[in-house]
């Protein structure tokens, strides 16, 4: 192959040197070993290509980040180093802008991948500038390899995701003890009523006949209610991927209040849940939402331990087409004024065996969902914890 690198210097060069602000007639002056000055300190890959998406320069940084010596790569075309389907359109992309003028991706960056000589792809941050010399446009691309940072990016999700399921993990474990006196309800139950359908079956009359129906019925639907509590249980502390999709937020509560509210009644505390009719569904990891709920649920009764008046109310209702709003209210002793300032700071807490680490996640997840989590003091002395989510029916309301 010729050394396009060379023969073809003198026109791309003075591109860059016009990018560069360098004086175009000096940098030419001494241009190959400028060039070559250039090319190997650049910090970043950059490459030049000719309006035919020819490759007339390469620096030392794209060669280590692609695989390819310049001399092999240098008039080949520039497609090469992308993966399928833009390799085959790429010509295409060249073509209309030389012959429309219209562009779409010179003078902004973006994040595309790259296709190392290997086969590899790895993902790079593109900036594109064009220049014109001798009446001839040259373009130059400037490539960042962003593997390290989405890494790292990756990495601190996974922790994100370990941290948040720990924390689920911690919140089933102080439900233990309630848990296994919400199994025990229906399960007593169902042993009572099967008891009772076979003692009446030795005197099976047309009278007892639909007793032992009646008994049987229950007794399966007792059954299915301690069901539902292993399986909300499980789902809970699975670890799962995050995983949005579109929901009900009517059975959202009504799943997170299955955990949230578990050993409340006994504790003297009575609640009341208001959805808005017609609120649709929400766009959300189901199971995270979940741990929010059952967050504030939880907080909400210990909160309520030593008042007179123990009322928890949930209440849902649009705030827009694009957004709704849970909040969970309380009648307890409100904020210790210390915590109120860093509330949803990790390991702020005021209790003896807290980790402070639930609302610090919980405004995290809600960030996450696009949504906002907030508390302010109730009217008579509780607090009230708001947060919001995205309407799946966005705008239509
Ligand atoms: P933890 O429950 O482990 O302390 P959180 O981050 O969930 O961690 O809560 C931090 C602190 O916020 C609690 O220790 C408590 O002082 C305060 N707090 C949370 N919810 C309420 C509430 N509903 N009423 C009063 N204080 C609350």
């Amino acid at each position: 192959m010729a050394d396009v690198r060379k023969e073809g210097a003198a026109r791309p060069l003075a591109a860059v040197a016009d990018l560069f602000a360098i004086d175009a007639k000096s940098a030419l002056a001494d241009s190959d070993s400028l060039m070559h000055a250039v090319l190997a300190s650049v910090p970043d890959a950059m490459i030049v290509i000719d309006e035919n998406g020819l490759i007339t320069l390469f620096s030392a940084a794209a060669e280590k980040l692609f695989g390819y010596n310049a001399e092999e790569i240098l008039g080949r075309n520039v497609s090469i180093l992308m993966p399928t389907p833009h390799r085959e359109v790429h010509d295409g992309y060249i073509a209309r802008y030389m012959r429309t003028g219209e562009n779409r991706i010179i003078g902004t960056g973006r994040v595309v991948e790259g296709l190392r000589r290997d086969g590899s792809l790895f993902p790079m941050e593109l900036a594109i500038g064009e220049a014109e010399a001798d009446g001839h446009r040259v373009f130059t691309g400037f490539v960042k390899d962003l593997t390290e940072r989405f890494a790292a990016e990756a990495r601190m999700q996974e922790l994100q995701a370990e941290l948040t399921h720990a924390s689920r993990l911690s919140a089933i474990g102080s439900l233990a003890s309630a848990l296994a006196h919400e199994l025990n309800q229906p399960l007593t139950a169902v042993t009572n009523y099967v008891s009772a359908g076979r003692d009446m079956l030795g005197d099976m009359s047309e009278h007892t006949k639909p007793l032992v129906y009646e008994a049987l019925d229950e007794a399966a639907k007792e059954a299915v209610r301690a069901g539902q509590i292993i399986r909300r249980l499980r789902d809970f502390v699975s670890k799962g991927e995050v995983e949005c999709e579109i929901i009900s937020v009517t059975k959202l509560i009504g799943d997170s209040t299955t955990l949230g509210l578990v050993g409340a009644r006994e504790k003297g505390v009575t609640w009341s849940i208001h959805v808005e009719d017609n609120i649709g569904d929400v766009i959300a990891d189901r199971i995270q939402i979940q741990q929010v709920l059952v967050n504030l649920m939880r907080n909400a009764i210990e909160a309520m331990e030593m008042s007179s008046q123990k009322h928890l109310t949930i209440d849902v209702h649009a705030v827009s087409g694009d957004q709704l709003k849970i909040t969970v209210t309380d009648t307890g002793s409100g904020l210790d004024a210390e915590v109120a300032a860093n509330l949803f700071q990790p390991f702020v807490t005021t209790k003896a065996t807290g980790m402070g680490l639930g609302l610090s996640i919980c405004r995290t997840i809600t960030e996450a969902h696009g949504g906002q989590l907030e508390a302010e003091p109730g009217s008579d002395g509780g607090t009230i914890f708001w947060f919001t989510l995205n309407r799946a029916n966005r705008g239509e309301a």
